[in-house]
């Protein structure tokens, strides 16, 4: 599903190199849970980015689903994301003047779908994430795992194989935390999406099928999780 070789990033700051990542080789399979964990500053954050083509690395190679994702044009890249990537960001990053189900349909319109069929799925999902009480409000009507659950909604809504997600609890509470985080792995188990999670906490381990460790820019650990039955 994604295979990436030898990745770098360098970034430049003044006569500063930053190697944020160090050659990193990695492979994810279809359908896997995978936790991307590691102590800040370890490149959690640039490598998501990456495979989440929002940024260019300075080598390596990243290939997902059999396609060279790095030598595709500006064009079918951005087509690439809207169909095979949903991205979920910490901070939901949703448009604060469209109502939840809005934010949903969104990306089906990008894709040329007509609002008709875009709201329909996004009606789906809505409920999906258990929200469809909630279709006409505004983000700031809402709370923090609730938007998080809309931003979700939003990122499944063009059936991508890939959901990346840079920390999506990072900004909610505990209870919050456990919603959203159940949400991902019911959405793995039942819808099959391929989940990359970066997270920086140790607890949310048990949700993992597996988890990657950085450290320094480089892959530190992979180790097969064993499912917790204590809770
Ligand atoms: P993590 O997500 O694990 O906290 P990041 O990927 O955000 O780590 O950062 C890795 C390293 O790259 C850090 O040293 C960070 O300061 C640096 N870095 C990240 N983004 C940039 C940027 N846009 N410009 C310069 N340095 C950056």
């Amino acid at each position: 599903m994604i295979r990436v070789e030898g990745l770098s990033k360098t970034y430049q700051m003044g006569a500063v190199a930053v190697h944020a990542l160090n050659g990193v080789t990695l492979e994810i399979r279809q359908g896997e849970f995978v936790g991307l964990l590691g102590p800040s500053g370890s490149g959690k954050s640039t490598l998501l980015h990456l495979i989440g083509l929002l940024d260019e690395p300075s080598g390596g190679s990243i290939s997902i689903q059999g396609t060279d994702v790095l030598a595709l044009s500006d064009d079918e890249r951005t087509l690439f994301r809207l169909t095979r990537i949903g991205y979920i960001f910490q901070d939901y990053a949703l448009v604060p003047d469209l109502t939840a189900l809005e934010n949903v349909v969104l990306p089906t319109l990008a894709l040329g779908l007509s609002e008709r069929e875009g709201t329909i799925r996004a009606t789906d999902l809505l409920r999906r994430v258990g929200l469809e009480e909630r279709t006409d409000h505004l983000p700031a009507e809402l709370s923090g795992g609730e938007q998080q659950r809309i931003a979700i909604a939003r990122a499944l809504v063009n059936s991508p194989a890939l959901l990346l997600a840079d920390e999506p609890c990072a900004n909610l509470d505990s209870r919050a935390s456990t919603m959203v985080l159940d949400l991902f792995a019911s959405i793995n188990r039942e819808l099959g999406q391929t989940v990359l999670m970066v997270s920086h906490e140790e607890a949310h381990r048990r949700y993992f099928g597996r988890v990657v460790r950085l450290h320094d820019g480089r892959v530190a650990e992979e180790s097969e999780e064993m499912p917790d039955t204590a809770g």
